[in-house]
């Protein structure tokens, strides 16, 4: 049995982090085991409160469960404080090197709740040096990198600083509606210099939909966990996600949950 290991907060409705890892990992046929970061406490309308878990409880956490077994990929999403993110980057020593790291950089929620405190932000390059692959969405390149990003050059040269200064094997920019059309931005290393793929989305108008960033980034682990190579990893996931948007649902009273069926290439 392949298995994932999603390192994320906790979110009550079960729209986004731990909950909704879980059953997109489901979805996509491998078993999943996670290790929580952060409580918060919200609804469907916005988050209320977040509350960091104990640094060492972390480190605790990905310590005991990395010395029963090795998952086959590993996501990271929120961290919530420095400390955290320092657990969660001590704790991963323990991950033998070719496991395949997939970072959501997390740093606000939509409603602008923070979920990452700032001065965490400069050091996420830490991490990001172990990863795969790494899927801000536009506005987390942008803070990250110090850009604007307000056309398709724009996207491929924050990219470029994430590859390159930030050090993650490939970039995966997503929400590229607000510059045109709404295409992602996939950047990959090919022998020292970056070559871009622009993937082809189209507009969904389902309203607002809650976890999206999430379930992207745990499908594109999920397929990792079982083997496939990166583009098709991403391919996978991007289409998978389509439909679950596609079928989303109103539960509460604000954004809608996305439904994660069983993936069928
Ligand atoms: N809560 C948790 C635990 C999350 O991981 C996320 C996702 O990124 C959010 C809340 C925010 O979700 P949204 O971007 O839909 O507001």
């Amino acid at each position: 049995m392949r298995t994932a290991l999603s390192i994320a907060g906790s979110d009550p409705t079960g729209g986004a982090g731990l909950q909704a890892d879980l059953r997109v990992f489901q979805a996509h046929g491998v078993h999943g085991s996670g290790v929580v970061t952060a409580l918060t406490v919200q609804d469907t309308r916005r988050v209320h409160q977040v509350i960091p878990v104990l640094p060492s409880i972390v480190l605790d956490q990905l310590r005991v469960l990395l010395d029963d077994f090795s998952p086959d990929a590993v996501k990271i999403g929120m961290l919530g404080s420095d400390d955290v993110k320092r657990s969660v980057e001590v704790g991963l020593d323990a991950l033998p090197p070719n496991i395949p790291i997939v970072i959501d950089p997390i740093l606000n929620a939509s409603d602008g709740t923070p979920l990452l405190e700032r001065q965490a932000w400069k050091g996420l390059k830490g991490l990001f040096e172990r990863c795969t692959l790494a899927t801000p969405n536009l506005a987390e390149a942008e803070l990250l990198t110090d850009m604007k990003l307000e056309s398709r050059a724009d996207c491929e040269r924050a990219a470029e600083v994430l590859l390159f200064d930030f050090g993650c094997g490939a970039v995966l920019i997503k929400g590229g509606h607000r510059i045109g059309k709404p295409d992602d931005l996939l950047a990959l290393k090919d022998s020292g210099s970056a070559r871009f793929e622009w993937l082809a989305g189209h507009w969904i108008d389902s309203g607002r939909v809650h976890g999206t960033g999430c379930a992207l980034a745990s499908a594109v682990t999920a397929q990792l966990a079982r083997g496939q190579p990166l583009d098709k990893a991403v391919n996978h996931a991007r289409q998978w996600l389509i439909a679950a948007i596609d079928d989303a649902q109103t539960v509460g009273a604000g954004a809608s949950l996305l439904v994660t069926r069983n993936f069928v290439p």
